[in-house]
């Protein structure tokens, strides 16, 4: 079994230590340990990160760029080997996994690049006066990425600390621990100076609760759930430490009657079953305008029932298990509760088998508004297909959550689209595709969802302070 040992990484060392098993969601075996760091390993983890800050921050940006450039290619060259132990930890099919890795290495090659390009202003002003904007890094980081994507959450953060010139302490998921683990390591490989890259594992809430106070740590950065995230951003801001939310969605899916609701529908199954709807932008209200509705739907539950649902391993299995028991209940408790307030179950709807966490597609239509998965982000497998009279009314659909990461519409008009880029609210909104973000764009929430952005020049500028020098001369 190509499942890799989990250890701590502080100060450029591994440290193996006992800790909680890893377990694997297809068959519900136990794949590994993951440590659990200390007290102790947390203070290592904090020194270490300071005097790793004070030599990464005076590295030349070239020189960031090649060590962090040379970390992605071993990534892209260790591709079949990482997929493998993401697939075994997390479920995803392994053409998943790879696209997964493969975006990572994107990222951060796309961030060490823009890293060069930390530029400050000058700005004019009188005789004998000059007033520069320097762009510096921020300083220590602590990072915490969740477990629906093992690799390339905690590589986002790792690309926009380094490449903007900071140090960070990453602590990835204790459930899926191994992409971290392999991230990691392509950097310790690249020759990256100790302390500048750490990793920890352990109780979540006892480690958020000692490293956010730290006088060390400069920025917080989180990927999960709301609740949580909440709790996280009210200690940063008792600490005064600013930070990068990235909360939950609920994204909407306008469907206008301009488009084949064949075509959409094939793209939305493909779309909603990638790694099993656990994605914080997966499309999840689908509003369709009432022309196409019917053709849409039952289209959208044709293709969900053929998809071929099994163990990540099989290459022909396209939608892997739930990454844990906790989905499954989540996805039986919504889908009895729509049931019980009138929704129509047109594919899926139970749990395949009882060992491993496998669950079909499942979309339900005809949602009324008080169904608790139209309201509650459910996270997994499940889609459900609402009918709308006009695009007025699926924008004002669509808008009613306090959710609003990302969005989706397909339209052929240029009108609509307009209309729904000024109108919906959520960080990305995606016409005509379901692709919410790539290296190069900025990826956010708005309203419950979060602040700051990940991705693109703009979310680089997060790991950095403006820096105003007034000189005059004398
Ligand atoms: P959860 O709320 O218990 O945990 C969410 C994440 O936060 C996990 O990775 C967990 O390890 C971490 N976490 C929990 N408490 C923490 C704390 N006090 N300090 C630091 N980290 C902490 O929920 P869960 O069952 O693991 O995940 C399900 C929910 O989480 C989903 O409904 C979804 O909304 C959300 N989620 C969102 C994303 C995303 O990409 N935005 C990713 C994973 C999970």
């Amino acid at each position: 079994m190509n499942y890799p040992d989990i250890e701590l990484y502080i100060d450029g060392r591994w440290k193996r230590a006992s800790g909680q098993p890893v377990i694997n969601p297809a068959d519900e075996s136990v794949l590994g340990t993951v440590p659990t760091a200390t007290k102790a390993d947390l203070d290592d983890a904090l020194a270490a990160a300071q005097r790793g800050f004070a030599v990464w921050r005076r590295t030349s940006p070239a020189k960031r760029t090649q060590i962090i450039l040379k970390a992605a290619s071993l990534i892209r060259a260790r591709v079949d080997e990482m997929a493998v132990a993401m697939t075994l930890e997390q479920g995803k099919p392994l053409d998943q996994a790879r696209l997964e890795i493969v975006r990572g290495a994107d990222i951060l090659e796309w961030d060490a690049t823009e890293g060069l390009r930390l530029y400050g202003r000058i700005i004019p002003s009188e005789e004998g006066m000059r007033h520069s904007v320097l762009r510096q890094p921020i300083g220590p980081v602590a990072a915490f990425s969740p477990w629906n994507f093992p690799m390339s959450s905690p590589g986002r953060k790792v690309a926009g600390a380094l490449s903007a010139g900071c140090s960070i302490i990453l602590k990835a998921s204790e459930e899926t621990p191994a992409g971290a683990v392999q991230l990691v390591r392509a950097f310790h490989d690249a020759g990256l100076p100790p302390g500048v890259l750490n990793l920890v594992f352990g109780n979540p809430a006892e480690i958020s609760e000692y490293l956010i106070p730290q006088s060390a740590i400069r920025l917080i950065t989180f990927t999960g759930s709301i609740p949580v995230g909440k709790k996280l951003a009210e200690m940063a801001g008792r600490y005064m430490k600013p930070a990068i939310m990235e909360l939950g969605g609920h994204a909407p899916v306008i469907v206008c009657d301009d488009v084949d609701p064949l075509a959409t529908a094939t793209s939305s199954v493909a779309g909603k079953s990638r790694n099993a709807g656990q994605v914080c932008v997966s499309p999840t209200r689908f509003f369709v305008q009432e022309s196409i509705y019917d053709k849409f739907a039952n289209a959208f539950a044709e293709k969900a029932a053929q998809l071929k649902v099994g163990d990540g391993l099989d290459p022909s299995v396209q939608m892997g298990p739930l990454a844990n028991s906790r989905r499954i209940d989540a996805m039986e408790t919504l889908v009895a509760d729509a049931k019980s307030k009138g929704a129509r179950v047109l594919a899926g709807g139970s749990r395949i088998g009882n060992r491993g966490y496998f669950f079909p597609l499942t979309v339900l239509a005809d949602v009324p508004d008080d169904a608790r998965a139209m309201r509650e982000e459910p996270f997994g497998p499940l889609a459900l297909v609402n009918p709308v009279r006009n695009l007025d009314e699926a924008i004002e659909k669509a808008n009613s959550l306090p959710y609003g990461l990302a969005a989706y519409a397909f339209t052929r008009s240029a009108h609509n689209a307009h209309r729904l880029a000024d109108d919906i609210e959520a960080g990305n909104l995606s016409i005509n595709h379901f692709v919410a973000s790539v290296a190069e764009t900025p990826f956010g929430g708005v309203k419950d969802s979060g602040y700051g952005r990940e991705g693109g020049t703009e979310g680089l500028q997060y790991y950095t302070v403006a820096k105003n020098v007034s000189h005059k001369m004398i």
